[in-house]
């Protein structure tokens, strides 16, 4: 799968209980701050989460 970045936002925590497995930073496991979207093709959307310093590594 080919990863195309395309943008970063803020994220910020949902309060539903449902969603809360993903506010992580995928890489080191802190809090995540920051969303990263990615392209994957067709039309599909990818978005990872990361903390203030995992982000800063993105760019
Ligand atoms: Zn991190």
């Amino acid at each position: 799968m080919i990863k195309v970045f395309t943008s970063l936002r803020v994220y910020t925590e949902v309060k539903d209980s449902h969603k809360r497995k993903n506010r992580f930073c995928i890489t080191c496991g802190n809090i995540a701050t920051t969303e990263a979207l990615y392209d994957v093709g067709e039309g599909v959307e990818l978005i990872e989460k990361y903390c203030d310093t995992c982000a800063k590594q993105l760019k």
